[in-house]
This record gives C-alpha cells, sequence and structure tokens, in this order.
C-alpha cells in the first residue's frame, strides 16, 4: 500500500511548491544513499521521497493526483500517455536530484551517480558547475513507427512536454533579474558540517541545501516560475531516424532535454523506438517474412501470383511442384540496414489453401483426381512403387 504522497513529504495539501521543495531538500538529504551506505530502508525512503516529490513538484501531475490519488499518476497512467510516458527509475531519480542539488551531474556526464563525491573529506573543490544554473534533467520519451517507417528511415516531428525557460523573467527566475550571494553558504555553492565520533572529526561537505549548489539565491522571485526560471512547456521537435531500428532502440538527441532552472544547460531528450506490430509481415532481423495461401492446383502447376511488400506489391512466380512451408525469397525487399549499406530480404512462406466448402461440381472434380495414382503420397513414398509419371516416363520414353 503507498503512503501518501503528502504525508511521505510532511506538508499539507494547500503545501505551496516553496514548502514542498524544501521538505523534499530535507528529507532527500536525510536519507541519501551516500549518507546511509547500505541501509535499504533508508534507500526505500529516499525513493518514497523521490516519488513524491516528482509528482508533488510537477502541476500537472499534482493536479492528476489530487483528484485520482495514486492512480492518476501510477506507472500505467504514465505509459498509457503515449509519448509522453515512463516512469522514473532510480537513474533518473539520481540525475533529478543530481540537477536540484548541482551535483556535477549524473554518471553518464562523469563524476558519481550520487554527485556526492566530495561528500565524506576531500578536496572538495574540484565540483564543477555550470557558469550559472543547475544543469536540467535529461527526457525521455518513446517514438512508435510502423515496419515502413523503419524499413527505409524516417524523419518524425512530434510534441513534446518539457520544461522550457520562463518567458516572465527570461529564465532568470528573479522578476528584475537580481541576485544575492547565498547567505547559507556566502557563495561556496556547498556546506561543511564538521561531526565529532569516536575515531575523530569528520567534515561532511554537502551541496548548500538553501541554494541547490549555485552559490547565488534569486532575488525579487519571478511570480511565474517561483523563482525556478523554467515552466511547463510545449515545443516540437525533429527526430531522424535512420532505418533499421528496433525495438529499445533510442536516439540521444544532446540538448533537447529540459531547460536548466535559472539559466542551466538543458539536459538530453533520449528518444525510444517502439516497433507497431505489423498486419501483414512479421519481422526477423532485416528481413521480413510474409505468409501466403496458394491452392493446390497453383502449387501443382504454378503460377504467378502479387504479393503485398513494404514498398507495394509484387510479382512472385510460384515455380510447378512447390511444397508447402516452401520458402520463397524477395531480394532486396526487406529493411535497411542500420550499419552499413544495403536492405534484408523478403521472405514468403507458401502455404495450401484448403477451402472448407465446394460446390458439387469441384467435389465431382476432386472424387475423379482421388483415385488418380499420382495424387495419393503412397504413391512416392513406397519406394519400389513407381508413380504414375515415372509409369508413364517409362512407356513414353
Ligand atoms: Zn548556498
Ligand atoms: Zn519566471
Amino acid at each position: 500500500m503507498k503512503r501518501d504522497y503528502y504525508e511521505v513529504l510532511g506538508v499539507s495539501r494547500s503545501a505551496d511548491k516553496d514548502e514542498i521543495k524544501k521538505a523534499y531538500r530535507k528529507l532527500a538529504l536525510k536519507y541519501h544513499p551516500d549518507k546511509n551506505p547500505d541501509n535499504k530502508d533508508a534507500e526505500d525512503h529516499f525513493k518514497e521521497v523521490n516519488e513524491a516529490y516528482e509528482v508533488l513538484s510537477n502541476d500537472d501531475k499534482r493536479r492528476r493526483y489530487d483528484q485520482f490519488g495514486h492512480a492518476g499518476v501510477g506507472s500505467s497512467a504514465a505509459s498509457g500517455g503515449g509519448q509522453y510516458g515512463g516512469g522514473a527509475d532510480f537513474s533518473d531519480i539520481f540525475s533529478a536530484f543530481n540537477d536540484m542539488f548541482g551535483g556535477g551531474g549524473g554518471g553518464r556526464r562523469g563524476g558519481s551517480p550520487f554527485g556526492f563525491e566530495d561528500a565524506f573529506g576531500g578536496g572538495g573543490s574540484q565540483r564543477k558547475r555550470a557558469a550559472s544554473g543547475i544543469p536540467g534533467t535529461d527526457l525521455k520519451i518513446r517514438l512508435k513507427l510502423t515496419l515502413e517507417e523503419i524499413a527505409k528511415g524516417v524523419e518524425k516531428t512530434i510534441k513534446i512536454k518539457k520544461q522550457v525557460p520562463c518567458k516572465e523573467c527570461n529564465g532568470s527566475g528573479s522578476k528584475t533579474g537580481a541576485t544575492e550571494t547565498c547567505p547559507t553558504c556566502h557563495g561556496a555553492g556547498e556546506v561543511r558540517q564538521a561531526s565529532k565520533t569516536m575515531f575523530g572529526q569528520f567534515v561532511n561537505i554537502a551541496a548548500c541545501p538553501t541554494c541547490g549548489g549555485e552559490g547565488r539565491i534569486v532575488k525579487d522571485r519571478c511570480p511565474s516560475c517561483y523563482g525556478e526560471g523554467i515552466k511547463q512547456g510545449e515545443v516540437t521537435v525533429k527526430v531522424t531516424v535512420p532505418a533499421g531500428v528496433q525495438d529499445g532502440n533510442y536516439l540521444t538527441l544532446r540538448g533537447q532535454g529540459n531547460s536548466g532552472p535559472r539559466g542551466g544547460a538543458p539536459g538530453d531528450l533520449i528518444v525510444m523506438i517502439e516497433e507497431k506490430p505489423h498486419e501483414l509481415f512479421v519481422r526477423n532481423g532485416d528481413d521480413v517474412i510474409y505468409s501466403l495461401a496458394v491452392s493446390f492446383p497453383d502449387l501443382v502447376l504454378g503460377t504467378k501470383v502479387d504479393v503485398p511488400t513494404l514498398e507495394g506489391a509484387v510479382k512472385l512466380t510460384i515455380p510447378a511442384g512447390t511444397q508447402p512451408e516452401t520458402m520463397l525469397r524477395i531480394p532486396g525487399h526487406g529493411i535497411g540496414h542500420l550499419r552499413g549499406s544495403g536492405k534484408g530480404d523478403q521472405y514468403v512462406r507458401v502455404n495450401v489453401y484448403v477451402p472448407k466448402e465446394l460446390s458439387q461440381q469441384d467435389k465431382d472434380l476432386l472424387r475423379g483426381l482421388r483415385k488418380s495414382p499420382s495424387i495419393s503420397p503412397e504413391a512416392h513414398s513406397s519406394g519400389g512403387e513407381k508413380s504414375f509419371f515415372e509409369k508413364a516416363r517409362d512407356i513414353f520414353g
């Protein structure tokens, strides 16, 4: 049973963004894994706190949560949202956490995954901060593609919801653009806490909880973005997808993720590829397989048929005597290779069509045919017994 998010953060239902953020910072610092090594309980609390914050700090999600409870923001609701789907996984939590605390970026940008590399002693001066602001978070979206689009590659224009710089304050977070040195850390962006233990004195250096590591705080907070310098917005992005991608591949669009608070560098946009199942074709690597039902006379006598491919219909020759389950190949009608040039092939799996309803006339024809020895498999399988055609060849040379 999930706990109420307001209860998790210890705030009232009417708490404003500031109160929520403050409560989150306090609890996140308290339960951070770096401070609680090998403490499963703290880790669970940390995740719970992050989950609550992720929802309550987002106007849209908070509204849904207020209205529908956990169901409104659960993973099912998130993935049901199509393009915008995707719940936060643990690494997302850390990257959001790092962004908030200016921890020098997540693992992908180098540095410790917690951004607290200098938390317990050590230099502390090597923490790198953006010239201004905190970096924006990465954004993950899903992109559904048809097999036709994957076969050739495609350029997609998609709308995404993301954090964009606030127009009111030009992303500065301040009505007037003014900032002042953080009174807590005096501009250092980090705070030192000395603690005495039986082993001696330890100095703990952590990101400043007041300024989040920026060293400066905003004066005359912008009322539109509550001093964050970013707001939820909608933008259009062009995504160029190469041929041959498959389910689970992703494309990273540098700098197209969420804008950072107060002028921080934007995060990346990560586009996860999803392949829509196709009505006619089954994909096998870069080849596609199509099932074709052919009548018994056509299999025996051979014929030409129209077969659909990813690029329209093509004529396919069914040679006389084609056996069921034969795979016929249409070269170069598969999916473009992701690496290198060229394309896969289309395979046509031939099946025999067996009608269930027949006219009296057709039945009579088939009964007549059944009497012919060459129709029966026994004529061919018993080794010594010669088939009708073999006998005929013997006779007529
Ligand atoms: Zn500070
Ligand atoms: Zn603003």
